[in-house]
């Protein structure tokens, strides 16, 4: 068995692929999570009893534990997903972005690079430092023109995006400075199970099940590229197991749509499944652009499906009705959350 570490494991992509790994049989899996607000460890309750799971908290500022856990633990490499992740809270305050993905990821590859160089020449090659990334860390593009391509300028617009920009240059100085084995992913907007509800995907679900507005910001006309989960999931454990030291993985979708699609959508599905609701499209209601809000972003994943054989299985029709019925199988999730830390209001106006 491959062990690995996983770095937010109890957040929406790290929970999904520990699930994942954990269902292959192929890894001993520690998953560092600190378990901010937006976490839900109870996405990763399923694998506790596992004996090739083990769970830390821990945060990845704190370089002694870290190192603490890679001196114990010995991983053959690791997947590093914790971050500050919505760009609405960045714009509330960026102080935990600055601090966990620039710190925090300096503070992995410091405590990465003193124990690889303590392994021998062998397990050397075969460790992975494998950093997750965002698309949008390229900026915006315009409505109709261009795709992000791995040699595409960076051009970050909100401070989320910066602080990604900026710990995708430390991983790529410490591989070209100090040769630790560092790939990068950058992939497009996820949806699927499991995913917090301030984000627009479960949010519109869940406040159309509800019977509550759907904020739409300014036009609803920016566009994302669209990928299921579980198909970044599976980039990514292909980019750790087959990619080049070095190399950056574009991943996206081929899924582009403008966010008042994606909502339409959704309430055509909910339409389907809860009919004493229809038509949930009355519930749609414009608001208050975000500042900064990029128009669109779009991803050229064909490089990464060559070098890396890897494929997307969903069809974002499909993928969506998916994410839908979980949601609505899954209230014991979603319920803790929406009654708790985040019951659905407004963020992202520049305001704490
Ligand atoms: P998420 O916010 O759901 O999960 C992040 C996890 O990191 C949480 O469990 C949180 O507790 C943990 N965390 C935060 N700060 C920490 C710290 N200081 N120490 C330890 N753990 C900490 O985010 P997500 O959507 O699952 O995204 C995971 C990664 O994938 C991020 O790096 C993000 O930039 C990247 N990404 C996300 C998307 C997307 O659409 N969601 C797309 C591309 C890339």
């Amino acid at each position: 068995m491959k062990r690995v570490i996983v770095t937010g494991g109890a957040g929406f992509i790290g929970a999904n692929l520990c699930q994942a790994l954990a269902a292959s049989g192929d890894y001993q899996i520690l998953n560092i999570d600190k378990l901010t607000e937006t976490s839900c460890k109870a996405s990763v309750a399923a694998l506790e009893d596992l004996e090739h799971y083990g769970f830390l908290q821990a945060d990845i500022c704190d370089r002694a534990a870290m190192a603490a856990a890679f001196e114990t633990f010995r991983p053959d490499g690791i997947l590093h997903l914790a971050a500050e992740s919505h760009v609405d809270r960045s714009i509330d305050g960026a102080a935990p972005f600055v601090q966990t993905n620039l710190v925090g990821t300096f503070t992995l590859l410091d405590v990465a690079l003193e124990y690889w160089r303590t392994l021998n020449v062998e397990d050397q090659a075969a460790f992975r430092f494998l950093h997750v990334s965002t698309d949008e860390v390229f900026g915006a593009l315009p409505l109709d023109e261009g795709v992000f391509r791995k040699d595409t300028a960076y051009d970050p617009s909100s401070p989320y995006s910066a602080s990604k920009a900026g710990s995708d240059h430390l991983v790529r100085a410490w591989q070209r400075t100090h040769g630790l084995p560092t790939l990068i992913t950058n992939c497009s907007n996820n949806y699927g199970p499991y995913q917090f509800p301030e984000k627009l995907i479960p949010l519109m679900i869940l406040n159309a099940m509800e019977g509550r507005p759907l904020p739409v910001y300014g036009k609803g006309n920016q566009v994302r590229d669209w990928l299921h989960v579980s198909d970044h999931v599976s980039a990514l454990i292909a980019a750790f197991e087959r990619g080049e030291p070095g190399e950056t993985y574009l991943v996206g979708g081929r899924a582009e749509r403008q966010n008042i699609d994606v909502v339409r959508e959704i309430c055509r599905i909910l339409d389907d499944r809860h009919p004493e609701g229809a038509p949930h499209d009355r519930l749609i209601t414009y608001v208050e652009d975000r500042p900064g809000h990029d128009l669109r972003y779009a991803v050229d994943p064909s490089a990464t499906e060559t070098a890396l054989g890897w494929k997307q299985t969903w069809t974002f029709e499909t993928g969506l009705e998916a994410t839908v019925d979980w949601y609505l199988a899954n209230e014991a999730w979603w319920k803790p959350i929406r009654d708790g830390v985040y019951s659905g209001e407004r963020l992202g106006r520049g305001k704490a």
